[in-house]
């Protein structure tokens, strides 16, 4: 009698979701503003997390490999690292080699070799990797991304200079790894339906925003989603991201219930520069 119940009902709900998570991280071991403490995570935790993401049967991919595996029934999980931080080649890259795992930097073209000057406070002094150390990313085989020609919004600058620097930060950044710059990352992840059809007309496959969720089956290549992972994340808590459950997940499900808000204060808020991603 149970049987018959418990059987076809359960099936679908338990099905595993084919959404792609795409982990979003920053600095690694630099100090951050005490404010901003979410956008760097020490090298140690970064070895545990992914440790566990591997353990668990992942697959570690940069956004292209992993958007390019979608639908291949393989179990994968996006990583990509914002802004450039000098701290990537010697922090991120040894964890990423031992676990053979890939990822992309993605760099704002005019800050090469400067700082994070769009940040506030302390953070606004971290240093970026120059054209020599990003070249170094590109050759042991990990992907370099574009995150704009500057770190500002881009979806309200006027439509030529958009289309201008998303052309001049894939030609600059062509030019420093030899090879082809095909995923953007929005600066301070936001991006309009006219924003998104300039980075493709640009020559870009994919972009990637925050999101703050799975990236669902057929979501538009190029408006990613990302689940943002900081200190505060275990490995525990990093498979529950990726697996979209639990209460770990609460604070992201937090920030994208308030995502209407945030739009409707943005225009104050970016003129207050009170996002840095
Ligand atoms: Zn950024």
């Amino acid at each position: 009698m149970n049987e018959p119940m418990s059987g076809p009902t359960s099936e679908p709900a338990s099905a595993p979701a084919s959404g792609l998570p795409v982990l979003m991280y920053h600095a690694v071991g630099s100090a951050m503003p005490p404010r901003l403490a979410e956008l760097s995570v020490p090298p140690a935790l970064l070895a545990e997390q992914l440790a566990a993401l591997a353990g668990a049967g992942y697959e570690l991919l940069g956004l292209t490999d992993a958007l390019a595996a979608r639908g291949s029934g393989r179990r994968v999980v996006g990583l990509t690292f914002d802004d450039g931080y000098r701290d990537f080649l010697d922090a991120a890259v040894p964890v990423l080699a031992d676990l053979r795992a890939g990822a992309t930097l993605y760099v704002p073209s005019r800050n090469i070799g400067g700082t994070a000057d769009w940040l506030p406070g302390s953070g606004a002094d971290l240093p970026l990797l120059d054209a020599r150390g990003i070249a170094v990313v590109a050759q042991l085989g990990l992907e370099v991304g574009s995150h704009g020609a500057v770190h500002v919004p881009m979806d309200v600058l006027p439509r030529p200079v958009a289309a201008a620097q998303l052309g001049e930060s894939k030609a600059v950044l062509e030019q420093v790894v030899g090879r082809p710059v095909v995923s953007f990352c929005y600066p301070h992840g936001y991006a309009s339906p006219v924003l998104r059809r300039q980075v493709h007309a640009s020559g870009y496959d994919n972009a990637c925003v925050i999101g703050h969720r799975v990236s669902p089956p057929g979501e538009d290549p190029t408006a990613v989603s990302r689940l943002l992972v900081g200190p505060q994340h275990d490995p525990a808590a990093v498979l529950d991201l990726v697996a979209g459950r639990g209460p770990r997940s609460i604070v992201p499900a937090l920030k994208r219930a308030a995502t209407p808000v945030w739009r409707a204060t943005r225009r104050t808020a970016r003129l207050a520069g009170a996002t840095w991603t």
